[in-house]
């Protein structure tokens, strides 16, 4: 017999999500990441959970309304993650005419069902708080709801959902191998070791290196797919209000101008073919200065590259016929060969549902048990996403040390399990050493124990985002106690 049910190489938003479908149904299910979970291009996206009015202006209604259902399922089992806000598009007379905008908007309204948000309005931008940062010229604005998540905190959380439902997680294992029969054989280097193991099925989740690893490591046909890259920028905060901005660039793109870690607003994005190693993505100069010359239209403070403050980029496979947002999934199965799944690309929005439907194909393989994770909540999402600032105040309440900003951080991270990392602490001393004002060495301890946070930059970029603001001297300290803490013989 084979030692797992389905194999998955590659731990991006697809492969955790898949994994977390597969054992919900009571698969045995292993997932193999060479680095860190959401290393690749699930910590790049644009991190919008959304309808996309985009697809709606080329006539995908059918798209648009299952991704709001989508949305809605987001809301109700990651609400720490996912988080409903106001978008705001101010009319350009340059651009789409305002009566357009108000007649999309009004369909996008009638293809949400239920949420609950608040439909679109009309506003006078000279006379509210959203027209404030904005420039004179600007005297309407069309206000929708739409939602936000944190992108490489739904991938951790994802797997870590697997895990509690019997999911074999390993991270700094690479797949170097896998031979198909009537079951997979796969070899891995697994933090430095060999290792085999036989699954029934196998999926290939590997993002931008799915071409490559179908064919020097599966040895199986690659996929018709094309390379691309997807960019954003993090500037110093531009705006005081709680919203997101939709200009209108003058080529007809939509960027997004989000608040970020309260300090900061990301801008994006930008997109574009790509060549080269996966493992290495740079931002080109010309499309940091393409999204500083878009915000700059718009917001009265210039935004100039020297005001970037990090780039983020990812790279994913596109395929020439599809359309992006869908993703790709290829079934392969033949007599006396073991399934193979090969899944890339796609939107954040669909994850969930594109996961469901790959396992779904594995039916006529497994009995498995129905499809269940549109019901189940997250770990810490077990609560409604309109009470979010009630955990907020619950948590000050019963952590009396933190902060409000703290306290919103933690709940967005941790939800209703913010205890599993706090504890009973009555003072923040209780909490261990400090890596600068937010980081203590109970979060680092817990996520090294129960997130696979092996590395500073798991926590300060992907399980957090506390590496905008942390000294270089704390983030030496943190290795420092990281590597005491996987080292025990070594002072932590
Ligand atoms: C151009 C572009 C536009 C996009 N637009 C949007 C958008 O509008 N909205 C949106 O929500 N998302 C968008 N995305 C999607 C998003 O960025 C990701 O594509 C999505 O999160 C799915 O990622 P993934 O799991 O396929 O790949 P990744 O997150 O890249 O994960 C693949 C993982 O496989 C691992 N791996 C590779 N080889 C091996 C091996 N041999 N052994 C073990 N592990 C291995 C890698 O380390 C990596 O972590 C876009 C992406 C691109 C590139």
């Amino acid at each position: 017999m084979a030692d797992y049910d389905l194999a998955i190489i590659g731990g991006g938003l697809n492969g955790v999500s898949l994994a977390r479908d597969a054992a919900g149904r009571g698969l045995r299910v292993v997932l193999f990441e060479q680095g860190d979970l959401g290393g690749a291009a699930s910590s790049a996206t644009p991190r919008l959970i959304h309808g996309d009015l985009s697809v709606l202006e080329r006539r995908g209604f059918w798209r648009v309304r299952r991704a709001l259902a989508e949305r809605r399922i987001w809301l109700r089992i990651a609400p720490h993650v996912v988080r409903p806000m106001r978008f705001v598009i101010p009319a350009h007379s340059d651009e789409r005419p305002p009566w357009l905008l108000r007649a999309g908007l009004f369909l996008y309204d009638s293809l949400t069902s239920r949420s609950g948000l608040p439909g679109s309005a009309t506003i006078d931008i000279t006379h509210h708080p959203v027209g404030n940062a904005l420039k004179r010229p600007f005297g309407t604005a069309f206000e929708y709801s739409d939602c936000v998540v944190d992108d490489s905190r739904l991938v951790v959380l994802t797997a870590l959902d697997a895990a509690e439902r019997g999911a074999a997680i390993r991270t700094g294992a690479r797949c170097v191998r896998a031979d198909r029969t009537d079951t997979w054989r796969l070899a891995m280097v697994d933090r430095g070791h060999r290792r085999t193991i036989t699954a029934r099925a196998l999926a290939n989740t590997t993002g931008a290196w799915a071409s490559m690893v179908a064919e020097t490591v599966l040895r199986q046909p690659q996929p018709a797919a094309a390379a691309m890259q997807m960019s954003q920028i993090i500037v110093p905060k531009l705006f005081d209000s709680d919203n997101v901005y939709v200009f209108q660039n003058s080529d007809g793109r939509l960027i997004f101008a989000s608040p970020f870690e309260r300090q900061f607003t990301l801008i994006g994005t930008v997109t574009h073919d790509f060549t080269g190693d996966p493992a290495i993505v740079a931002m080109r100069g010309a499309d940091i200065s393409y999204l500083c010359e878009a915000a700059s239209r718009y917001f009265r403070e210039r935004v100039a590259p020297a005001d970037v403050i990090r780039t983020v980029s990812g790279v994913n496979l596109t395929p020439a016929s599809a359309r992006r947002g869908d993703g790709t999934t290829l079934f392969h199965a033949r007599r006396r060969k073991a399934p193979l799944i090969t899944m890339f690309g796609g939107d954040v929005t669909t994850s969930r549902l594109r996961a469901e439907r790959a396992v779904t194909r594995l039916t006529p393989f497994y009995p498995m048990s129905p499809r269940w994770t549109a019901g189940a909540a997250l770990p810490g999402g077990d609560f409604a996403w309109d009470r979010f600032d009630t955990q907020v105040d619950l948590a000050r309440e019963r952590w009396r040390f933190l902060s409000e900003g703290e306290a919103r951080r933690l709940v967005a991270a941790y939800g209703s399990r913010l205890s599993a990392v706090l504890g009973e602490a009555k003072t923040r001393d209780e909490l261990g050493p400090a890596f600068g004002p937010e980081l203590t060495g109970a979060e680092v301890r817990y996520l090294m124990a129960c997130e696979w946070a092996r590395f500073p930059e798991d926590i300060l970029w992907r399980r957090s985002k506390l590496g905008l603001t942390m000294s270089a001297a704390d983030r030496d300290t943190l290795a420092a106690f990281m590597a005491g803490v996987n080292d025990p013989s070594r002072p932590g």
